[in-house]
């Protein structure tokens, strides 16, 4: 047995490892027992409890939805269409295979759902199984543009065997550089073009980008992942509608449901293709648990009417404001800050994003950095990547907004020690907690 999980990483996740192995040696059945139990209680103390998740990509799922979940029955495959599966006896599991791409369809107002990939990355990789060849062309979003791993070569295209170009890219309008668009996939020719971000403000011009790109014959695959709560409710944009072939998106993020990747189309040969691809291609069991939590968080997005949605880009909106108001450099400062539920704090001036991050986490303030488009080639990423999805879940107002905005002035820009504003942060929490408990 290796006395090390993975001597290949980086020192400092080595000595992390190393410290919680020496926690974890020679335990018995029950040691092993108690010490799952005694980290998942811990962890929703610190994360679900006292946090303050202002993370992009995560989200807390409903309590009907995390009602439905059954990890039994992620353990029963289930191949192939009902009435023809390779298993018998799943006979109601055919209702949720049915029920929940027939809702997922229908909250898109598109034609077709696919929904047995287990993340968007798998969506993504599925996507590119059935659209290109290896060898091919894609043309994706730079990094320090939110282009996502699983656009890059380094991730999912990479195992296709495909060719990665970063798109043209205009900062200042936060799209693609529609002038140079055209010239670019003329001398490129990519199969296929990725659009959609792990950072998104504002939306993309869908419909200039997909003419460029049906001239160019190539198809447009709009990647939703931390869109997809406000696109499935009709806000922000319409991918599909807009002009978009294909749309993916993580079923977790912003959407609020449970782990997971769709692939959605109005194209009924693409479908086909793209369903294939997921199965038999890259899935054979693909935890049918997922269904049912899926089902009633689409049916939870269209009962609600857009109400989450707008909650979530106003309080992106406050938050953004009030941070802007402590002092702190915003990006999207001249339109507004967004129009989605993401902000982005621009932290050069604060030690870069990683240090502001790590400074935020001991003052119980969860995060991440990430790059942003006027980052220089080879600097490391400068922002800070808020999202509103789940402290809007939690009851979040606009003054408890502003109190969080304040408690990372205070660390960030005035130098308090971020121990006592941790305290501060819990004490939030249990407030807007106990307010929901009437
Ligand atoms: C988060 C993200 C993904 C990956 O989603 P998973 O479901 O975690 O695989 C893909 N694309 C974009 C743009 C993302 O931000």
């Amino acid at each position: 047995m290796s006395d090390e999980t993975a001597p290949w990483a980086s020192p400092t996740a080595r000595d992390r490892m190393a410290l919680v192995a020496s926690e974890i040696q020679n335990l018995s059945p029950e040691g092993v027992a108690e010490t799952v139990r005694r980290a998942l209680r811990a962890h929703a103390r610190q994360f679900d409890t006292e946090g303050i998740v202002l993370y992009a990509g995560t989200n807390v799922m409903s309590t009907a939805a995390r009602a439905v979940v059954d990890p039994v029955v992620g353990g029963r495959p289930s191949m192939g269409w009902p009435g023809e599966k390779y298993q018998s006896g799943l006979d109601h599991l055919d209702t949720l295979e049915v029920l929940a791409p027939t809702l997922v369809a229908r909250m898109l107002g598109c034609r077709f759902a696919e929904v047995r990939c287990h993340s968007a990355t798998m969506a993504n990789l599925a996507v590119y199984t059935a659209l290109t060849e290896p060898g091919d062309t894609i043309a994706v979003l730079p990094e320090r543009a939110g282009g996502h791993t699983s656009h890059h070569a380094v991730g999912a295209p990479g195992v296709r065997g495909l060719r990665v170009v970063d798109l043209p890219y205009d900062a200042a309008a936060h799209d693609v550089d529609l002038a140079a668009l055209g010239p670019f996939l003329e001398r490129e020719r990519p199969r296929l073009v990725v659009i959609g971000a792990s950072l998104l403000l504002f939306p993309h011009d869908v419909a200039a980008i997909a003419a460029a790109v049906h001239a160019a014959g190539a198809l447009l695959l709009y990647d939703a992942s931390h869109m997809a709560g406000l696109v499935a409710a009709g806000r922000f944009q319409r991918p599909l509608a807009e002009g978009a072939d294909v749309l993916t998106f993580s079923t977790y993020k912003s959407f609020g449901g449970p782990p997971g990747g769709v692939i959605a189309t109005d194209d009924a040969a693409l479908a086909e293709r793209l369903s294939t691809a997921v199965f038999p291609g890259l899935t054979a069991n693909y935890d049918a648990s997922r269904l049912a939590p899926l089902a009633i968080t689409a049916a939870e997005v269209m009962a609600d009417g857009g109400g989450y949605a707008d909650r979530c880009v106003a309080a992106a909106r406050t938050l953004a404001a009030a941070l802007a108001a402590e002092g702190f450099t915003l990006a999207g400062a001249g339109r507004g800050f967004t129009e989605s539920h993401h902000l982005a704090v621009d932290a050069a001036a604060l030690g870069g994003g990683r240090a502001a991050m790590d400074r935020l986490a001991a003052a119980g303030i969860y995060l991440s950095a990430i790059g942003l488009p006027w980052q220089a080639p080879g600097e490391p990423d400068r922002g800070l990547r808020i999202g509103t999805q789940e402290v809007v879940r939690r009851g979040f107002g606009p003054d408890d907004l502003r109190r969080t905005a304040a408690l990372m002035g205070d660390v960030l820009l005035r130098g308090a020690a971020p121990g006592p504003i941790r305290k501060s942060a819990v004490h939030l929490r249990r407030e807007i907690a106990h307010r929901a408990l009437g």
